[in-house]
């Protein structure tokens, strides 16, 4: 079996590989590493070899591995899906939210920051063409919601994340990753300092950084195959 730390190294080229490719600079495409289902032992293990920024889904596990690994200094990213029962724990324990998907969450999430954190930072989720999942806005939606989520007090709007249903073929993973790519865009000329566009993961991260993509989530290639749940 191949250590954490040999596959990070490995997604790391891959990252490293695919922006050179595509005439980008390396240092703009950010690694998130999605640590759901497995321990905090593991977290200990891709921390130990240098990564810092961790993706979790669900509420009740990635709190308590946050608090967990509190003196480690992690940045904690949520990328689940949201309810609105569940907003204040994440608030309170993540450090981003890639997954709002309606004003309704983007308010209570605002409203529940803990001041001494400083802002939330947040992505909205698009339901592009293609999506794997039923979350996630209409992109004909997404420009109002942008606006009025960058007006709320405690959050930080910082750009877009999808999840294109996953394919073996190079253009088709290209093409969902192209349109919010085109989105993202037309925010920032619409005045919004978005720097965030989150795309990719273990299967498409190619794909996903030759369309753009300064931040890409990859679990599998770093800890292995999930139980299916
Ligand atoms: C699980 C998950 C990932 C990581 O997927 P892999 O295929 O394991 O790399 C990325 N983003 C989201 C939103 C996820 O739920």
């Amino acid at each position: 079996m191949t250590s954490i730390s040999a596959k990070l190294q490995a997604v790391r080229r891959r990252i490293d590989a695919a922006a050179r490719a595509a005439g980008r600079d390396p240092a703009g495409v950010s690694l998130l590493a999605v640590s759901k289902t497995w321990p905090a032992d593991d977290v200990r293990t891709a921390a130990a070899a240098g990564q810092r920024a961790f993706g979790e889904n669900y509420v009740q596990e990635g709190c308590a591995k946050a608090a967990e690994l509190a003196p480690l200094g992690l940045a904690w990213h949520f990328i689940g899906p949201l309810q609105s029962n569940k907003t204040r724990p994440v608030a309170e324990a993540f450090d981003w939210v890639h997954s709002v998907d309606r004003l309704k969450i983007a308010e209570r999430l605002s409203a529940q920051r803990p001041a001494a954190k400083g802002p939330l930072a947040v992505c909205l989720q698009v339901n592009v063409s293609g999506e794997a999942t039923k979350s996630g806005c209409a992109p004909a939606d997404a420009p109002a919601l942008a606006h009025a989520v960058a007006a709320l007090p405690n959050l930080r709007l910082r750009g877009l994340m999808c999840i294109p249903e996953p394919s073996d073929d190079a253009a088709a993973q290209r093409a969902p990753f192209r349109e919010l790519r085109a989105l993202y865009e037309r925010l920032q000329g619409e005045g919004l300092a978005l720097d965030t566009l989150s795309m990719g993961m273990s299967h498409d991260l190619e794909a996903a950084i030759a369309e753009g993509a300064t931040l890409v989530r990859v679990g599998t290639a770093i800890f292995g195959e999930r139980e299916k749940a």
